[in-house]
């Protein structure tokens, strides 16, 4: 019977995983969220920087389709002063038209940049100029040729018509370094995005990955926890059962031994015996109710954790007390006893140590009950460290020397009917007062079983719970 077995188990440590699995959910949840609209207004400005891009492209495209229909309309212009081809005239009158068209559709796209809309504004104004200039080259036409080459040789002239190529050169420069602006936000936004979307899943999974392990700690600890209640559970259910079968070994002998007296006492009765006779049977019939008693009350105080108070014995005295209890010297043995004069005085718990010595001879005597030599051997002696030891040796069969220390294991009987519970007891009892308990086989044949128990000298008053 060990207490520890029925200990309550320590007070569980405060339980924080589920406060932990929170957070790393609302810090997942803020960091997705935050990231995600950080992506999306990203996003967003990398589409603005695209169309911006579109913008300009078109704006370059525009500017030098306008400066193409310029040139092509000073070459038809000659070609009908050099010529008089009326299809000259025609395509001039045309890309005339088409290139006021381009000036219109360029101001037009460009309103919203207003230091470009202004320079086109001047442009513009040159580039009528020159137009009304070549309208003048096409209506001198091929019949005044000293006209024309004096038109088209005219400083003014030309001076406008490099301005209005410069001015688009300038114009188309400043897109071009647009452009290249706006490519590049476009490239960091798009980077901005990728590494956002990135760290967006990042996040998400380490949360989920996280929240997942706890998830499965949790779990795991659970079903520890369980399996460790359950097993508390059949330890407990053990105890229990061990104290039991303890109570059940201990009372049975006594209260069977008193139900013996009693018959006894009664046939004496029946039969006319002196009272005298009578009174003995009924007084030993007292005494094993009185152990029954004492063994309960004892179990009792051992079960709730009290302590049995040891005294100064002598184990010559014990030992004859407990052949009377038991009665040994009615079941027909040969007893030999070898107590040492020299032996000391021994400091025990008295009704354990009886019990002890009642479960070892009881054991031989049931050993030895089908011999024909039957010789029970008592011995004490001093044992060195200040302990004593007892031996009690047997001519029964003997016990294997391979099984010698299973003996003392709780459950283990070779009896028919038999508990497995006494050699146990005895062995927590002799241990709860420091000593020690083992069987041996005998050379002769039988088997001998000692224990040793502190001498007086060694430990006087000792509280046996606490060496327990
Ligand atoms: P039980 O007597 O109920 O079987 P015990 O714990 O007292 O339980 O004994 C356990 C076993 O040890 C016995 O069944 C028996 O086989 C063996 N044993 C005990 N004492 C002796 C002995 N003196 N000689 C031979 N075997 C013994």
């Amino acid at each position: 019977m060990k207490r520890d077995s029925i200990r309550q188990p320590a007070p569980r440590p405060f339980r924080i995983t589920w406060n932990i699995r929170l957070v790393i959910w609302a810090t997942g949840a803020v960091a997705a969220a935050v990231a995600g609209v950080a992506l999306i207004s990203s996003l967003h400005s990398g589409r603005e920087s695209s169309r911006w891009v579109d913008h300009t492209q078109q704006v370059l495209l525009l500017s030098t389709q306008l400066e193409n229909n310029l040139l092509h309309a000073e070459s038809v212009s000659r070609g009908y002063a050099l010529t008089g081809d009326s299809r000259y005239s025609e395509t001039f009158e045309r890309v005339k038209a088409d290139t006021m068209a381009g000036l219109d559709g360029l101001q037009a796209v460009v309103s919203d940049n207003p230091p470009q809309a202004q320079r086109l504004h001047a442009l513009a104004a040159l580039l009528q100029q020159r137009l009304s200039h070549l309208d003048k080259v096409v209506a001198a036409g091929h019949a005044h040729p000293d006209l024309v080459a004096a038109l088209i040789l005219n400083v003014e002239a030309q001076h406008i018509k490099k301005s209005i190529i410069d001015g688009l050169a300038a114009f188309r420069q400043v897109e071009q370094d647009l452009l290249q602006q706006r490519q590049q936000n476009a490239a960091r936004a798009a980077a901005i995005s990728i590494a956002l979307a990135a760290l967006t899943m990042v996040i998400t999974l380490s949360c989920v990955v996280l929240a997942t392990l706890l998830t499965v700690q949790d779990r795991n600890r659970l079903r520890m926890d369980r399996v460790q209640a359950k097993l508390q559970e059949v330890s407990r259910l053990n105890a229990i059962g061990q104290n039991a079968a303890m109570l059940a070994h201990e009372i049975t002998q006594p209260i069977t031994a008193a139900g013996t007296y009693l018959q006894a006492a009664a046939r004496l009765i029946d039969s006319g015996q002196p009272a005298s006779d009578v009174r003995e049977a009924v007084v030993l019939s007292g005494k094993q109710i009185k152990r029954a008693g004492d063994v309960l009350e004892r179990l009792r105080k051992y079960i709730v954790g009290g302590t049995g108070q040891t005294t100064v014995e002598s184990m010559a005295l014990l030992l004859e007390e407990a052949i009377e209890l038991i009665a040994l010297h009615r079941e027909g043995l040969f007893i030999t006893r070898d107590f040492k004069d020299d032996v000391p005085a021994v400091c025990v718990d008295r009704t354990h140590i009886e019990q002890v010595l009642i479960n070892l001879m009881r054991n031989a005597s049931q050993a030895m009950r089908q011999c024909e030599r039957r010789v029970l051997g008592l011995a004490v002696t001093a044992d060195g460290n200040n302990m004593v030891r007892v031996s009690v040796s047997d001519t029964g069969p003997g016990v294997p020397t391979q099984s010698a220390a299973a003996l003392f294991e709780p459950a283990y009987s070779a009896k028919k009917g038999g508990m497995g519970v006494g050699l146990s007891i005895c062995r927590t009892l002799v241990e709860a007062h420091g000593g020690r308990i083992w069987a041996e086989p005998n050379s002769g044949g039988g088997a001998t079983f000692h224990f040793t128990v502190p001498a007086a000298k060694a430990a006087q008053s000792t509280d046996v719970g606490q060496a327990a």
